[in-house]
Order: C-alpha cells, then sequence, then structure tokens
C-alpha cells in the first residue's frame, strides 16, 4: 500500500510547536545521557574504518539501538548497512492508529573513515598512526549525532503520546559507493521524512544543493610489441587513452555551466619500451543534475570510441560509483532552522576556544574563505574561531562536491542541517578536520545536532499540516529517480 502521500490527520494530537517544556525536556533527556553518546564518537574516531570495513562501527550502533528497544535488520544489499526501527504508538488517550498509517520518520548515520587521513587530536599535524585512516569527514560524529536525534524523539513521542515509527538508517560507505543500493531496494521509500546533519563549521540548514557525479574508469586494450624493434606491431592504449583525455579537453568548452570532468591516468603502461597494452583514465564526472551526468557520460563515450578508431584499440567502461544532486526539502529545512534556533548553541570553554584558535591558525588564511563563500556565508564570520550563532546559508548555491543523500533526496522528503563541530575556515577531508573530530568541542555541537533534528522530526510526528506540507513540497517537486550509475 502507498501511503506516502497520505495526510495524517488521524494523530489525535493538536499543534504543539515549540514550547519551552518540550525543550527544557529534549535538553535534559540529552544532557543525562551526554557521556554515553561522546564514548561512541570517541571510540569511533579511535578506530576509524574505511569503506567496506566498518564492522566495528556498525555493530556499535546496532547494539545500541538494539539495548533501546529497536528492531535491527541488517541489510543484504550493502555490507554494514542496516536499518533500525521503533514503533511508538502514542500512549493511552491516543486513538491508536493502524501501523501502516503512522508517519515514518527516520534519521540517516554515516560511519566510514578516509585512507590515509590518521590525525592526532593536536593543532600540529601529527598522524596517530602514520598511513592509517581518520575521520577527517567527522563521521564518527555523524552517526553519533543521529543516534542522539533517534533516541531523544522516542522520548518526545512516548513523553506526549505522539505515535510515530522511528527509523535509524545505518549508511556506511558514504565516501564510496555510498547508500546507493539501499535506496535501489526501496529503503527509503516509504519514510514520511528523513533529516541528517553533516560535521562543518558554521550552523546553518543545508539550503545548498550539491553535484550530481558519476565515478567511471575508461579502460583501452592495445597490442603490446617491443618499441624499439618492432613499433610498427603494436597498437598503443595509451595513444587511445591519451586522445580520450585530450577530447575531454576539448569538450569542456561544450559543456553546460557547472559541469566539471577530472581525471588521472590511473594505468599508462609499464616500461616505455613497450608499446602500452592496457592504459585507462579515471575520471569523474559532475554536473547540477542527474540527467546532465548521463549527457556528458553518453559524449565521453563517443570520444572513446573515436580514439580507438584512431589506434585500432578497444574499450570497455567500468561504473565505479555515482550520485545524484541533493534536492533539499525546504519545508524541513524551514523547520530545522526554527528548531536550531529554539536550542541554545553549546558554549565553548576557554581550553575549547584556545583549541580551535589554533586549529584555526594552521590553515592559510587565504584558503579559510574556501568552506564559506561557495555556500554564501560571509568571510567576516572568520574573525571568530567557533561559529556562536545560527546562521542560514546557501539558498541558490551549489557545490562541487557530491553525497549520496542526493539519492534518498529524489524518494523521501529530506531535510539536512551543518553544525559547527570544527573551527571557521575548517574543511572537509583536511587533517585540521580529523583532529577537530575527536575534540570535546566537536561532541557538543554533535548533540546539538542531534537535539535540533529531535525537535524538528518531532513536530513533524505531532503536527500533521507540517508533514502534509513537506510531503506536498516533495510531490511537487519530484522527478523520478534513477540513479546516476545506471548509464
Ligand atoms: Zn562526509
Amino acid at each position: 500500500m502507498n501511503n506516502r502521500n497520505k495526510t495524517f490527520n488521524h494523530v489525535e494530537t493538536k499543534r504543539i510547536g515549540i514550547d519551552t517544556g518540550l525543550v527544557a525536556e529534549l535538553r535534559r533527556f540529552v544532557d543525562e545521557r551526554a557521556s554515553e553518546y561522546d564514548v561512541i564518537a570517541q571510540d569511533i574516531w579511535e578506530h576509524p574504518e574505511i569503506a567496506f570495513q566498518e564492522k566495528r562501527s556498525s555493530a556499535l550502533y546496532r547494539e545500541r539501538l538494539a539495548s533501546q528497544g529497536f528492531i535491527v535488520t541488517e541489510l543484504p544489499e550493502l555490507e554494514n548497512s542496516f536499518v533500525a526501527e521503533k514503533m511508538i504508538t502514542g500512549g493511552a488517550g491516543v486513538l491508536a492508529p493502524t501501523p501502516v498509517d503512522l508517519p515514518i520518520i527516520g534519521f540517516m548515520g554515516e560511519y566510514d573513515a578516509l585512507p590515509g587521513m590518521s590525525q592526532a587530536c593536536s593543532t600540529e599535524r601529527q598522524p596517530r598512526e602514520v598511513g592509517a585512516p581518520g575521520h577527517a569527514c567527522g563521521h564518527n560524529l555523524l552517526g553519533v549525532g543521529s543516534l542522539v536525534a533517534v533516541e531523544a524523539l522516542v522520548q518526545l513521542l512516548e513523553s506526549r503520546g505522539v505515535a510515530a515509527r522511528v527509523r535509524y538508517y545505518g549508511c556506511p560507505a558514504e565516501e564510496s559507493l555510498g547508500r546507493i543500493p539501499m535506496v535501489k531496494a526501496g529503503r527509503f521509500s516509504d519514510a514520511s521524512a528523513i533529516l541528517t546533519w553533516h560535521p562543518a563549521d558554521v550552523n546553518t540548514p543545508h539550503r545548498y544543493v550539491t553535484s550530481a557525479n558519476l565515478a567511471v574508469v575508461f579502460s583501452f586494450k592495445g597490442r603490446a610489441s617491443h618499441a624499439g624493434m618492432a613499433p610498427h606491431a603494436g597498437r598503443s592504449a595509451l595513444d587511445a587513452a591519451q586522445l580520450f583525455n585530450l577530447s575531454m579537453e576539448f569538450m569542456r568548452e561544450h559543456l553546460e555551466p557547472g559541469i566539471m570532468l577530472h581525471y588521472v591516468v590511473s594505468d599508462g603502461g609499464q616500461r616505455p619500451n613497450i608499446v602500452p597494452e592496457s592504459a585507462a583514465t579515471f575520471l569523474y564526472i559532475r554536473a547540477p543534475s542527474a540527467a546532465m551526468v548521463r549527457t556528458v557520460m553518453a559524449r565521453l563515450t563517443k570520444a572513446a570510441r573515436g580514439a580507438c578508431l584512431m589506434t585500432e584499440t578497444s574499450f570497455t567502461v567500468e561504473i565505479k560509483h555515482g550520485k545524484c544532486d541533493y534536492r533539499p526539502n525546504e519545508t524541513i529545512q524551514d523547520a530545522l532552522l526554527e528548531a536550531m534556533r529554539a536550542l541554545p548553541l553549546p558554549k565553548p570553554s576557554a581550553e575549547e576556544k584556545d583549541f580551535a584558535a589554533r586549529l584555526q591558525a594552521s590553515v592559510a588564511k587565504e584558503d579559510r574563505p574556501a568552506t564559506l563563500l561557495p555556500i554564501g556565508a560571509p568571510a567576516s564570520l572568520l574573525k571568530a574561531a567557533i561559529h556562536a550563532e545560527v546562521g542560514d546559508f546557501g539558498a541558490g548555491k551549489r557545490i562541487g562536491g557530491s553525497l549520496d543523500t542526493g539519492d534518498v533526496s529524489y524518494v523521501a522528503p529530506v531535510g539536512q542541517m551543518n553544525s559547527a563541530t570544527w573551527p571557521l575556515g575548517v574543511g572537509a577531508h583536511t587533517w585540521q578536520s580529523c583532529a577537530a573530530s575527536g575534540s570535546p568541542w566537536a561532541f557538543k555541537a554533535m548533540r546539538w545536532a542531534g537535539m535540533s533534528m529531535a525537535l524538528t522530526a518531532f513536530r513533524l510526528a505531532a503536527e500533521p499540516k507540517l508533514l502534509a506540507a513537506a510531503r506536498a513540497e516533495f510531490k511537487a517537486t519530484a522527478e523520478p529517480y534513477r540513479s546516476t550509475m545506471d548509464v
């Protein structure tokens, strides 16, 4: 049964809004469990696991959620992924609807680390273990912030007698294939609304959109020969790869604005005195929409065919991974902003301020605005080390990076926010963001993000009109989902 577009007017709850009692109860609940949440975030930061290897991290969440009464299901389509659900029936006095009619509120948690990014919680570049992975995208915080949200939401629903199905999606391998197999398996399609967040250097709803992308390898095959004795007998796969790469350079001029191509020669042959039998170009296409990625891919395939014709070689294509553009649900993002403004921001201690200032100083001054300007945040924020207010950035902006949340936003209404876990001017995938993600300040900002999402989610469950508005927006702007990997 498709209940996605139903108005949930049967929930016997009047508009509750953001009352101070609710905020106080939420803060008390999370404050009482603060050390438990911080321990998990610290533990995952100390045991970073890269994409497809997050066995330990995934198990930590599954055990925690099971202990809180969630029914946990590991998903076969993606290693270390899972979904955990708890049904809140609304308690006495509420007309119990049938489960299928309950709003389903989901939160997404990530937990993979980045290879080679190991870093101590220090203001100088200092790996904890040289060459080891590290949480330079703060996913040790991301998963726990969503855990805070899911547990706090259960508390609020139970105490106020509001019925809903509450879900936590364990989303591994974000830095690689990501949750696309989960999206394709329909895991998100029945959700009424989905919330998530990302560690960052500012507090803001995630108004900006992200790029759709496709990571693909074009492999060329030729014929080996002695480059000195019998070059005429060889057909160089490297020649084909180079002609193909050159075609990309010419193609750039004739691509729509916002389309990017970046590549490396991942195989260039072995020795100069052997005509290369194999060569490969590993490239990313990025574009404002999934449809544009497909158009560019079709043109690149023609270019590869041309390069092979010129060199009497052949080619194959390997799709590595691909993500759709993120389509934010503004109704949910507006509600997130209200919740963020209703919740006092954490206060940094003197040591936390000092740590942030020294970490910020380790980023070259001219590089610091790079985290702010693309999302429309003013560079003047950099006068401080920690973003001490709630901003509202990114409307009408698109960043070059991509998120697998994008695919989810094609199948369900998604709201997302950023919380300032890192000093201003510190960007993702740096040693500084890895250092900051293991610091006490980051844990405070993580819990604040969790509370903001819980408050928003509570309103979506308790205010049928709000959820109906989010769903109506989703329906009005919907486009059929097709992964960029399905070229
Ligand atoms: Zn990330």
